[in-house]
């Protein structure tokens, strides 16, 4: 542990006053990293702020929302805007109605969507839309794939529950986890016999189209097809879990980007443009399903928050306006430094991998190239906690787990991404 290049006490002191009244001291557990993580106290563009005053450049980024960086104008402007007619009204707006029709010109596949609050309620409530509409009970997910902290799927899954959990959450029935099948990922041919065994009843198959609860891993080329095939064939549904790469991947999303029509899609963290907004949609026979149109119950007090939208109408906009230039730049950013990130590795000979996409990377310590949670569990993860540290003394924050995803925002500018390079650098040095 480098000593002294932080300032002050102030987040040790308010973490032990936080672990006496909440688990861990936090109020979702990857946000737990020892000795204490940091309490923030304010954000800009690509810079997080701790309680002492300390910066840092911020490549967590709220875990995926943030694609314009901390505090972004026109957001903020737009949240403003709608805090002066009111927070929640229990009743429709045009606000919402305009937003789902935003999100469908920019994925076809969702002809007709429902929002809720977070990426948890989303995928609940699809898997639950796709067992009522084939009537079959077994829902296939895969090994490190995370979509939420709820029982179905919290089985093998990725994120918080692959850093702080077993391989299942205590308090999860046998008879629920009986109905998951988790399965290999990149792995088409598991894909196939599972559905020669289990075909008839599986009523869908739940994914990531690129993982970002393990770090970084991009479907094998032709891997998302086959699954799209075999689901098609078989009567099953695909729900894509796009929570993470909707909107950042391309406008389309990962849809967009590897030419997949699924028939389910989940949204959360960039639609919402750093406020609790979700959503689940898909086709037109399948939404008709849901309540009060169908019998497949799911309602929320707080869904189409009128606050959340306007924020979300904002980054749909300005995405939308600015898609030409907004992708490639963070495209170029991210290579800038993943490419420093490689060169840095090589000159300190130490075994990294480096997997990206679009704005999104991370490192693993490890010679063999990381493809599946099997790969990425055999990553040397001390090594990766050690990094974490030493880049927090230098000023930059990487997420606190192998299993997490650094994003860039288009906020983060050369002179960062630089001084970035330099940290890492400097730290596989002393590793
Ligand atoms: C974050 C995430 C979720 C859960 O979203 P929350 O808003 O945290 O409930 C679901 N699926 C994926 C792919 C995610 O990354």
């Amino acid at each position: 542990m480098v000593e002294g290049k932080l300032r002050g006490r102030t987040s040790e002191v308010l973490h032990e006053r936080a672990k006496v009244i909440m688990p861990g001291g936090v109020s979702s557990p990857v946000r737990l990293f020892p000795p204490h993580p940091f309490f923030a106290r304010r954000a800009e563009g690509c810079v997080i702020v701790d309680a002492d005053g300390n910066e840092y450049t911020d490549y967590c980024m709220a875990y995926g929302p943030l694609i314009f960086g901390h505090a972004y104008g026109p957001i903020i402007n737009a949240v403003r805007g709608q805090l002066r007619d009111g927070t929640l009204y229990g009743t429709p707006t045009e606000g919402e109605v305009a937003f789902a029709e935003s999100i469908k010109k920019a994925m076809p596949a969702c002809e007709m969507l429902r929002l809720v609050n977070s990426g948890t309620e989303a995928t609940m409530h699809a898997i639950r839309l796709a067992r009522g509409f084939t009537g079959r009970k077994t829902i296939v997910k895969f090994d490190g794939c995370y979509h939420g902290a709820h029982d179905s799927v919290l089985v093998k899954a990725g994120s918080g529950a692959a850093t702080h959990g077993g391989p299942s959450s205590l308090g999860i029935p046998e008879e629920v986890v009986e109905n998951t099948l988790v399965l290999p990922y990149n792995d088409p041919g598991a894909l196939e016999k599972a559905f020669q065994e289990h075909g008839r009843d599986i009523a869908a198959v739940i994914i990531e189209p690129v993982i970002g609860n393990i770090g970084v891993v991009e479907p094998a080329p032709g891997y998302l097809e086959s699954v799209r095939r075999v689901t098609e064939e078989n009567g099953a549904l695909l729900i894509l879990d796009e929570v993470i790469t909707g909107f950042r991947l391309a406008f389309g999303g990962a849809q967009e980007m590897f030419g997949i029509r699924p028939d389910l899609v989940t949204l959360g963290k960039v639609i919402g443009g750093g406020f609790p907004l979700a959503a689940y949609g898909g086709r037109k026979d399948i939404m008709s399903m849901v309540s009060p149109l169908g019998a497949v119950y799911q309602a929320g007090t707080f869904a189409g928050n009128p606050v959340s939208v306007a924020a979300g109408r904002a980054t749909l906009d300005e995405l939308s306006a600015r898609r030409n230039s907004v992708y490639p730049t963070l495209e170029r950013s991210r290579e800038r430094l993943t490419n420093g990130i490689r060169d840095a590795a090589r000159d300190s000979h130490k075994q990294v991998q480096v997997n990206e996409t679009a704005s999104m990377f991370q490192m693993f310590f490890t010679g063999q190239p990381v493809t599946d949670a099997t790969s990425a569990s055999s990553c040397d993860r001390g090594l990766y906690m050690r990094l974490h540290h030493g880049l927090l003394e230098r000023g930059v924050f990487f997420p606190p787990s192998q299993f997490e995803t650094c994003f860039l925002s288009t906020a983060h500018t050369h002179d960062r991404i630089d001084a970035t390079v330099e940290a890492v650098a400097e730290v596989l040095r002393g590793l």
